[in-house]
């Protein structure tokens, strides 16, 4: 039977530098609930450490998460990575860190906290999170769908780290399961500005507590996985997205 799940697939936590620090994975978690969200896209800056917090956590509240990263690749486009398990996204950011030079500086980019699921610090980690790594857009989204994972455009309406903001255009043959909007751009506004060659999703790329759900997507489907969420992307089998 299918059902209408509510999506923000575009979610930091407290390891993102950019990140307030009371993104911890509990006070997510509650907050989506408040905000009636039923699918969390947990993406942090080329990582997903705080990811297995976040499953645990979101148990109590009944939201599912789909482990993800937010990549950055070399032409600084930023990119969201989403699984069904915790395993390819590890396995992804393993990938992803053999590729990102430098190391963090607290004083100038933020803390990047590695927490449970109550938000206690475990470790900090040192890598440079907000840069960007060597691989290619076309060498991200290929590593993401040899993990059978989503790819999805981050942001393309925002002028930084887009691939409209940097690029200048949607490269069609980069194989993308969907491209993000923000709340700010309207579905219709979108399509209108954009003529996208691929399906659209909204997300709020919440790094405080307060912007969690204000961007979504409604997804008309039987189970949240991300097989799900491409049928519906595709407007198979019956599942479709909802504007
Ligand atoms: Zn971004
Ligand atoms: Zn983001």
């Amino acid at each position: 039977m299918l059902k209408t799940f509510r999506a923000d697939l575009h979610i930091h936590t407290c390891l993102s530098p950019c990140a307030d620090l009371e993104m911890s994975p509990k006070a997510i978690a509650e907050q989506a609930r408040i905000r009636e969200i039923d699918i969390l896209g947990i993406c942090d800056h080329n990582s997903a450490e705080n990811v297995a917090a976040l499953v645990k956590a979101a148990e109590a509240y009944k939201i599912n998460v789909l482990p993800g990263l937010e990549i950055t690749s070399q032409e600084e486009v930023h990119v969201l990575a989403l699984f069904d398990e915790l395993g390819p996204a590890l396995e992804l950011q393993e990938m992803i860190y053999s590729h990102l030079p430098g190391e963090n500086d607290e004083d100038a980019f933020g803390m990047q906290v590695v927490v449970n699921p109550e938000g206690e610090v475990l470790r900090f980690s040192n890598k440079l999170l907000i840069g960007a790594s060597t691989l290619t857009i076309e060498e991200v989204t290929e590593a993401i769908h040899s993990l059978d994972g989503l790819a999805i455009a981050s942001h393309i309406d925002r002028d930084g780290f887009s691939l409209i903001g940097q690029l200048g255009f949607v490269p069609e043959h980069l194989k993308l399961d969907a491209l993000e909007i923000s709340p700010k751009t309207s579905y219709e506004e979108a399509m209108k500005r954009f003529s996208p060659p691929f399906p659209l999703t909204c997300a709020s790329d919440a790094h405080f507590l307060k912007d969690i759900g204000t961007g979504f997507t409604s997804f008309r489907i039987e189970r949240p996985t991300t097989g799900e969420i491409r049928k519906a992307l595709l407007g198979q089998d019956g599942r479709e997205v909802v504007h």
